[in-house]
């Protein structure tokens, strides 16, 4: 048995990971080339776990046996490298983690919509089962394991959102039920530029399933399905659509969901959905599809689909003032993210866009823009492409230093009855230290217009 497990990075996963494995007889060091935040020191002290930050003891790294690597640490970072020469196993935590239970497992991933996909089916499983929300999530996944109680009443089940860094450490994981919410192009520095490599790593929640699984995917994905021509997928597959009816899966009929399984049906008006848009009631169709597989209640998964109001930071309504609703949705670090906020817009829109570029095509938004945009807001370092992609079909394009006046510019050029969002379609880091902050900073700015 591996005895020695080293732990490269003491956030939220690696300190759980940590808990974990002392708990099941492993020596651990955890070892973090930066700070450690003060409240997991505190933990790793209570634990009594060997640690260090600011450097790798190399010596004591290499060698372990097993390494978990979190997942904000990239495969070419210099000790990582080192591990892989010298052919130790490094994996992630869910790979770690997954051996220590028994668990049902939810694995949900996909390029945009996992958030709200993962909260939106632990909502409705939580009314019936025994279940608990984790991976990229609120509360490592490892530590949760850790604190199963070794006699369960009820069977456990898990909903894990995972990340493509998640997925590249694994090696055995198979979670029972894989959901794939959608692929676009996001974190390729992670993956030499190479799109086929991100999609590659997003599918390999797949790889271990077995035709007892289930694999829920959006059918009318372009990627996906380009990708399973060419891949054999070994579990049961449930595809969700909103442009073609499927036998087995969800699709969409006289505006409404029919979810069929087997010979049981499902049926959910989309006006009574709680989140609107149509990527929502992508992730509605996913989530009913997993609940049903669970044997969740029809009357039970209907309310719990009406009575969610969405996720902070994902179109996020903040506040009315003189009949303009101000929307916040920070999370929006990418194009086709944005391009759902935009399709989802119902009255004229002033957009507060912009921060770091991540080498982004705003082509695809070009007619969405000039139906609903009446005005753009930039925020960022990154303008000029934005002025360059839409000068030709908004005249009302003004560059801002800051949200607060960025939001002050959208209040004056708003009209009654209009909207203004904030879809950054960037990353962050630039103005804010991450989406959230960016998300908080606006909604304090309108509550203060
Ligand atoms: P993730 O966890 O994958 O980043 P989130 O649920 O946090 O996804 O949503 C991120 C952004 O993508 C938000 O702006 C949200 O409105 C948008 N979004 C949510 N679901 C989808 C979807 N199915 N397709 C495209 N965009 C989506």
């Amino acid at each position: 048995m591996d005895k020695r497990l080293v732990v490269l990075g003491g956030g939220e996963s690696g300190v759980g990971t940590a808990i974990l494995g002392k708990q099941k007889g492993f020596e651990v060091f955890v070892s973090d080339f930066g700070k450690i935040k003060e409240t997991y020191k505190q933990v790793l002290i209570h634990h009594e776990l060997d640690w260090e930050e600011l450097g790798h003891t190399e010596a004591k790294i290499l060698n372990a046996d097993v390494v978990m690597k979190s997942p904000g640490i990239p495969e070419k970072a210099p000790i990582v490298q080192k591990l892989l020469e010298k052919g130790v196993r490094v994996i992630s935590e869910i790979e770690f983690a997954s051996a220590f239970t028994k668990a049902t497992i939810v694995g949900i991933t996909g390029s945009n919509g996992k958030t709200t996909t993962a909260t939106l089916t632990y909502e409705i499983l939580k009314e019936e089962l025994n279940v608990s929300l984790g991976g990229n999530i609120g509360k490592s996944f490892a530590e949760q394991v850790s604190s199963e109680a070794s006699e369960v009443k009820d069977k456990k089940n898990y909903v894990l959102e995972l990340s493509s860094f998640q997925l590249d450490g694994i090696e055995t994981f198979a979670p029972h039920i894989a959901v794939l919410t959608n692929l676009s192009p996001d974190h390729l520095d992670r993956y030499e530029y190479s799109y086929e490599k991100y999609i590659a790593s997003k599918f390999r929640i797949t790889m271990n399933q077995t035709a007892a699984d289930y694999f829920i995917y959006d059918a009318d994905d372009v990627e996906i399905k380009k990708w399973m021509e060419k891949h054999p997928i070994k579990a049961k597959k449930l595809p969700f659509s909103l442009q073609k009816e499927v036998n087995q899966g969800a699709y969409i009929k006289d505006k409404k969901i029919i979810l069929t399984i087997d010979n049981t049906e499902f049926t959910m008006p989309i006006a009574t959905l709680g989140l609107q848009g149509q990527h929502n009631t992508k992730n509605a169709m996913a989530a009913s599809t997993v609940a049903k597989l669970l044997g969740i209640r029809k009357e039970t998964i209907r309310q719990s689909l009406e009575h969610f109001h969405g996720v902070e930071h994902r179109l996020e309504k903040v506040l009315k003032i003189n009949n303009v609703m101000y929307i916040n949705d920070s999370k929006a670090t990418n194009v086709n993210a944005t391009f759902y906020a935009l399709d989802s817009m119902q009255t004229p829109t002033v957009w507060i866009v912009g921060g770091v570029d991540k080498g982004n095509n705003y082509e695809e938004l070009l007619p969405l823009v000039n139906e609903k945009v009446k005005a753009i807001i930039c925020l960022g370092v990154d303008n000029e492409k934005i002025k360059k992609a839409f000068g030709n079909v908004v005249e009302m394009i003004v560059e801002t230093a800051g949200m607060e006046e960025a939001v002050k510019v959208a209040y004056r050029l708003a009209e009654r009855d209009d909207t203004v969002l904030l879809s950054p379609a960037c990353a962050s880091f630039d103005l804010f230290t991450n989406y959230e902050d960016r998300g908080r900073q606006f909604k304090d700015a309108v509550r203060h217009l």
